[in-house]
């Protein structure tokens, strides 16, 4: 049953580079205060290929990530390498199943203009402030008005570089009400 577990799984989905992964555990157990895992659920992905957009669908994804999630695990942030899209936008950094289990993370867009001088550092800070953001829609919370809020939606990179890797006071609240339905944090 979903939410009856107590670990929030990290999954690479196809060739993702452990560091990264292991990056966005780090900062997903800091954030959100749970035990944290590392595994692979899924590796082929190419039944949510749309061929005339070539990206894929991530609801698709999502979906199947959660069929195969065990039963202990409470919530699931994927990473992947592939490009993202949802229906109604050209890409998306990510998609998560609101107040459900899964959610995931794309690599893809998240190195665009870079600056040289910012290199590793700054695309990792873009990559766990996004995995923190998906993550946190499995926690109930929604779109926030708040530019440096971490749940603040982001549709440039500019956007990404510039909200903070926290939550806001009031998305803090929220998410603290959540945890604690949960039964604990
Ligand atoms: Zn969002
Ligand atoms: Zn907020």
């Amino acid at each position: 049953m979903a939410g009856s577990g107590r670990i929030i799984l990290i999954s690479p989905v196809g060739d993702v580079d452990p560091a990264v992964c292991e990056s966005v555990r780090a900062e997903i157990g800091r954030v959100f205060g749970y035990p944290t895992t590392m595994r692979p659920l899924l590796d082929d992905v190419s039944f949510a290929f749309d061929a005339n957009r070539n990206q894929h669908h991530s609801t698709p994804i999502l979906e199947k990530l959660d069929a195969l999630a065990p039963a202990d695990v409470l919530k699931i942030l994927a990473v992947t390498r592939v490009d993202l899209f949802i229906p109604i936008l050209t890409h998306v950094y990510g998609e998560a199943q609101l107040g459900g289990r899964a959610s995931i993370v794309s690599l893809y867009r998240l190195g665009e203009d870079l600056s040289p001088a910012a290199g590793e550092t700054a695309f990792l800070k873009r990559v766990k402030k996004e995995a923190v953001h998906e993550l946190g829609h499995t926690f109930k919370l929604l779109h926030c008005k708040e530019k440096t809020c971490i749940m603040h939606y982001c549709r440039k990179i500019s956007d990404v570089d510039r909200k903070s890797g926290e939550l806001c006071r009031y998305c803090k609240i929220l998410m603290g009400d959540e945890v604690k339905r949960l039964g604990g944090g």
